[in-house]
């Protein structure tokens, strides 16, 4: 009679211990079409009594069942005898079925590697005082959850997994040496801090992550060090109720993903080469604290000397406060300080966009061109009063539209314009228009000027001012 052989270990076994189809003992067996389930916990058992009196136990390529529970009594049996006093390493092995522990000490490092798990993970009150690791594991869909006052006096590493995962960190204080989330670039998953402190003598990290939705809330951070390098946030950015002074957000690609923020301080922190993507689509929640961070974050490239990001988080701002003047309107106060704002935003963009600028610069003028055509025909001064007011109004109203939808290219709108204008009175050279832009000709003609041309040179002056305003603060060098 052959001999039961454990093609994983090695090691000889008796026969109700060995599955002879699959020629591996009950530790290394496929599991998931049989009833071993209480055999693999007794054996386990002994085999852990046996490795416990070596420092470090290793548990390699086991394959560890769906739990029942009756089999509940055996887990908390290998767990009180074993791993807690001792060095703990889980290498390749797969967990069928969640993986939980409640009111657990470890006294020393703790250390997941390449294993699979089928089921959540959770430790749930436990104190970590050595080093706990996950590293290289795949994850199916599941989640990690450490929660419940859980306290880490090392060090904590998750690096390099794989697969789809929800990692939950809730109300843990980590105490000393480092947080690491590093090199998870393969993994689809989601990543969530809730109620966490951060003790000075720890320091978080997160590195070279490729995260779905990322979330902070209630984060108290009393860390000098905590940064994060080179991570790409793909879907949702949120951060609520948190102090995040002096971190590093270094290389953090934001371009594709929604970012909420609701009172947050980034004071005296570093933002380095973070792509933002489109700013100035939707791309933050409504929030009450908009305005205050945008202000930060100013002020931050401001500091840095990166006058453009700086300009765009202005812009940003002044765009809050002009909801907060809209809301006060509604309420009947700051007419005319509503009035400046909205005027100051449709022609500049707060004197951040140049082009928009100049497209009012020429549809003014066009309108104006066309009018000052129509106007041969025209016999009464109500006529002129009605006609122009009425082409003039038209003018304005469809710019507006444009700006405020921008469903058309502004280019194509002046081309638009620069056709009908020129079929219409032959002026193709835009003769006229040029000299009623020139704002030198204010001074030489200015006898015979009308009121309406008065208050054309006037707005032309302001656009021109902004035009000017907006190309140097786009360009200008502190
Ligand atoms: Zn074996």
């Amino acid at each position: 009679m052959s001999k039961n052989i454990c093609s994983v270990c090695g090691e000889e076994f008796e026969d109700k211990y060995f599955d002879k189809e699959d020629k591996k003992c009950v530790l290394h067996c496929d599991k998931s079409n049989s009833n071993k389930e209480i055999l693999f916990w007794e054996y386990f058992n002994s085999y852990i009594k046996k490795e416990n009196n070596k420092d470090l136990i290793e548990i390699k390529d086991i394959e560890f069942p769906v739990i029942n529970n009756r089999d509940k009594e055996y887990i908390k049996l290998w767990l009180d005898n074993a791993i807690l006093e001792k060095y703990v390493h889980f290498i390749r092995c797969r967990f069928q079925d969640e993986f939980n522990l409640t009111n657990t000490t470890f006294e020393n490092e703790i250390v997941f590697s390449e294993c699979n798990f089928y089921g959540d993970i959770t430790f749930d009150n436990c104190n970590f005082k050595n080093k706990v690791a996950i590293e290289k594991c795949t994850f199916n869909k599941k989640n990690f959850n450490i929660k419940n006052e859980c306290n880490f006096f090392d060090k904590f590493i998750f690096m390099v997994n794989k697969g789809t995962l929800t990692l939950n960190f809730e109300l843990l204080y980590f105490h000393k040496n480092f947080i690491s989330i590093f090199g998870n670039k393969d993994i689809d998953f989601n990543c969530e801090f809730q109620s966490c402190f951060f003790y000075p003598d720890s320091f978080f990290e997160m590195t070279a992550n490729n995260i779905n939705k990322l979330k902070f809330s209630d984060i108290h951070n009393y860390t000098k060090d905590f940064s994060f390098d080179n991570n790409i946030i793909k879907e949702e950015l949120s951060i609520y109720n948190t102090d995040f002074k002096n971190i590093k957000l270094i290389n953090l690609n934001l371009s594709e993903c929604k970012i909420n923020i609701e009172s947050v301080s980034f004071l005296n922190s570093i933002f380095i080469g973070i792509n933002w993507g489109n700013l100035f689509n939707d791309k933050f929640s409504k929030s009450n604290s908009n305005r205050e961070f945008f202000r930060e974050i100013k002020y931050l490239y401001d500091n840095t000397g990166n006058i453009i990001e700086a300009n765009n988080f202005y812009a940003l701002e002044m765009k809050e406060r002009e909801k907060e003047l809209t809301k006060d309107l509604k309420e009947g106060k700051n007419f005319f300080e509503w009035l400046v704002f909205k005027v100051h935003g449709i022609s500049s963009n707060h004197s951040q966009d140049w082009l928009l600028a100049l497209f009012w610069i020429l549809s003014l003028s066009f309108g104006f061109g066309f009018i000052d055509f129509i106007n041969k025909y025209l016999d009464t001064k109500l006529e002129y009063i009605l006609i122009d007011t009425f082409i003039y109004l038209i003018f304005i109203c469809l710019s507006i539209l444009i700006v405020q939808t921008k469903k058309i290219n502004n280019f194509w709108l002046i081309c638009l314009f620069y056709l009908i204008y020129g079929f219409i009175t032959k002026d193709f050279t835009l003769f006229k228009i040029s000299n009623h832009i020139n704002p030198f000709s204010v001074m030489d003609s200015w006898d015979n000027i009308s009121f309406s041309e008065l208050m054309y040179k006037i707005t032309i002056a302001y656009l021109i001012y902004q035009l000017i305003i907006s190309i140097r603060q786009n360009t200008r060098r502190k």
